[in-house]
């Protein structure tokens, strides 16, 4: 029976699967070429190189790794530098300072008391090149270990003395530093991961930094990271007596560059725009799925784009394929604020182009960023099973509708039916999923330039930022699926017409998307017992012109709060920002509120905490800061912006909330009211 079913079942499986944006020629054109072992292969070679920001390891990789496959493969290529020093800004980032770094090692010395107490190594930089802080400065210190708690903020030394002494703490090493070195003459930190975090891996070693400005080098020092293992047998050792340790570290802080490599398939008709493929080639040594497996699977992608072409089994594009390796989001940031054709195709100055006078079809020719699209890929190789995680391709938020989900759920179903597989990869089952905009990658940048960006990667990944995240843990077969998908998109992509498929798709890619935010709402009403007046007023163009008629739902529990309601629109002279910087913007912006902006600050990040609530569109205050300044470009009115926020997250949001924004941006410059 078997043998007998086994032919007709094959026909039926390839006879059910779908058409396809890319066609089946092109699809197994760069199935068959794609390698997974090559991808792999890249990383392996990337991951040998401790490829912090700004560092000359970082320089090395892309001089030594990056560059010379992609020229010896034929393709286009150079490497572009921008100065990072710990004070030039890009927008209002500061770039870190540049760290050459060699060697760290942490030893317990003595405990008080103890004579024959034999010292204990517990970080060595060569075996775990994570245990020494990122940007750690250089220099030799000793001290007693002092347990801070978080130690991140000042009442966490309420009753401490550190001075002179080592504090052990758990925050994040930057804030820890400034508080305990800078505001307590601490002469070094050393920092142990929070009681919660994955407890089950007690001898992983997290990632962390130290991010040092130009003007704290001088009173500024360094951090170790310890694993919780580590943590338990100091605090075991300090309920004995007091406890020293000693921190040596040989490195150099100073004036450098963030390295970026491009490669360049020039388009035959449009060369002057571009798809935009990107990856952050930088993290520390070993790192291997964060971030070398995007930079391998970029690099095969760029071999296996060009190779097609030269070999005439893909037309060449018409508009140019662009692959760009970064410091992440430093370098992206810098290359954006350097290069006016990555924010606008033509003359404009204004990072956000002044739309007035303007035709709509003047708009739709000029006022476009030079980039079709960007495709980011962020942590691309895992092995599902090992790292509990499953792939990913996040959708653009509502500032910036397109056609690029529609396309990206497609070829991710095309990829899907393809079955593929690597000869020396897993037979992981794949179950791969779109997913709402979610931050933290370079995507973002390009998102606030108005460019249609998704980020590629896995989640979650317990190895995550650890000293877990190494080569085993990727997977030949995920490599060859995601760069197929990737190189698919960017096939189809690249062989653009023109603005009416572009047009036609964002349409019938908005009018999914909202007809599914209708549904959703509606379910969510449902789950809080109707109790929801889902009251969708004309907010803006899209709705109205898809005269989406919203019901209201009968409150069965009158007089009660509804969980959200979306408020309707007065027409007027309204005020409407205009953003001055490019997004998204640096925590450092925002250092100087005043009292009473601090504590309104303060509120919404408690009230849209990362994990607070169960709504599956819920964004934390970071998100909805990005998303609400993104959609001020001096046209629409906050009554409007707090309209669509509301519409896209479903949240209470009016348009005092977003006044109220817009007044504390305006007094730190970031948006003209
Ligand atoms: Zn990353």
């Amino acid at each position: 029976m078997k043998i007998r079913f086994a032919l007709p079942l094959l026909l039926l499986s390839s006879a059910a699967s779908a058409q396809h944006l890319v066609s089946k020629e092109t699809f197994n054109a760069i199935a068959q070429e794609y390698s997974g072992e090559a991808a792999q292969e890249n990383t392996r070679q990337i991951i040998q190189y401790h490829r912090i920001q700004g560092s000359p390891m970082m320089a090395a990789v892309a001089k030594d790794v990056v560059l010379p496959r992609l020229e010896a493969w034929g393709l286009e290529a150079k490497i572009e530098q921008f100065p990072s020093d710990g004070k030039t800004r890009y927008q209002t980032h500061i770039s870190p300072m540049a760290w050459d770094m060699r060697s760290g090692e942490l030893w317990v010395e003595s405990v008080s008391d103890q004579k024959d107490f034999v010292p204990i190594r517990l970080c060595r930089y060569s075996d775990v090149p994570m245990c020494v802080s990122t940007y750690s400065k250089g220099g030799e210190w000793s001290g007693e270990l002092v347990d801070v708690g978080r130690g991140a903020s000042d009442k966490d030394y309420e009753g401490k003395d550190v001075s002179g002494k080592v504090a052990l703490a758990s925050g994040y090493a930057a804030n820890v530093v400034r508080q305990a070195v800078l505001k307590h003459g601490a002469v070094g930190v050393v920092i142990y991961p929070a009681a919660l975090d994955r407890p089950d891996h007690p001898d992983m070693v997290r990632y962390n930094g130290t991010w040092p400005r130009a003007e704290e080098l001088e009173k500024t020092s360094g951090g170790f990271q310890i694993s919780a293992n580590q943590y338990a047998q100091l605090k075991s050792l300090m309920r004995q007596g007091a406890v020293r340790v000693r921190g040596k570290i040989d490195a150099t802080l100073g004036a450098g560059s963030l390295t970026l490599v491009h490669a360049w398939i020039r388009g035959t008709e449009h060369p002057e725009r571009e798809v935009l493929i990107t990856a952050h080639l930088d993290h520390p040594k070993w790192s291997a799925n964060d971030n070398a497996s995007g930079s391998g699977a970029v690099m095969e992608m760029a071999r296996t784009l060009h190779a097609l072409i030269e070999a005439k089994k893909l037309a060449p594009p018409r508009v140019t394929i662009h692959f760009m390796w970064v410091p992440e989001y430093f370098g992206t940031m810098a290359y954006v604020s350097n290069h006016p054709e990555a924010r606008r195709c033509g003359s404009w100055d204004d990072p956000r182009d002044p739309r007035d006078w303007l035709t709509p079809e003047r708009k739709q020719l000029i006022a476009a960023p030079c980039i079709v699209a960007d495709i980011n890929m962020d942590m691309v190789g895992e092995d599902t099973v090992k790292t509990n995680s499953r792939f990913y391709a996040t959708r653009t938020p509502d500032s910036v509708p397109s056609f690029l989900d529609a396309l990206l759920s497609d070829a991710m179903e095309q990829t899907r039916e393809a079955r593929l597989y690597a000869p020396t990869g897993t037979h992981n089952y794949w179950l791969p999923e779109m997913i709402p905009y979610t931050q933290g990658s370079d995507h973002d940048i390009f998102l606030g330039l108005g460019v249609p960006a998704t980020m590629f990667g896995h989640d979650p990944d317990w190895t995550h930022h650890t000293s877990e995240d190494t080569i085993d843990k990727t997977d030949a077969s995920e490599f060859r699926r995601i760069g197929v998908m990737a190189s698919a998109a960017t096939t189809w992509m690249a062989a653009f017409k023109g603005d009416d498929t572009e047009r036609a798709l964002t349409l019938s890619g908005q009018a999914t998307r909202r007809a599914a935010r209708v549904g959703q709402s509606l379910a969510v009403g449902k789950k809080f017992g109707s109790n929801a007046w889902l009251n969708f007023c004309p907010l803006t163009e899209t709705i109205r012109d898809m005269q989406l008629q919203m019901e209201t739902v009968k409150s069965d529990r009158g007089g009660q709060k509804p969980c959200f309601i979306l408020q309707g629109v007065s027409h007027g002279p309204l005020p409407s920002p205009r953003r001055l910087t490019l997004l998204p913007i640096s925590d450092a912006a925002f250092e100087s509120l005043s009292t009473d902006d601090k504590k309104w600050w303060a509120e919404q990040q408690q009230r849209f905490a990362d994990d607070s609530e169960g709504l599956p569109t819920k964004p934390n205050f970071g998100l909805l800061l990005f998303e609400a300044i993104n959609f001020m470009d001096g046209h629409r009115s906050t009554a409007e912006i707090a309209g669509l926020l509301a519409a896209e997250y479903l949240l209470d949001i009016d348009q005092a909330w977003v006044d109220r924004l817009v007044g504390i941006l305006a007094a730190q410059k970031l948006v003209a009211k």
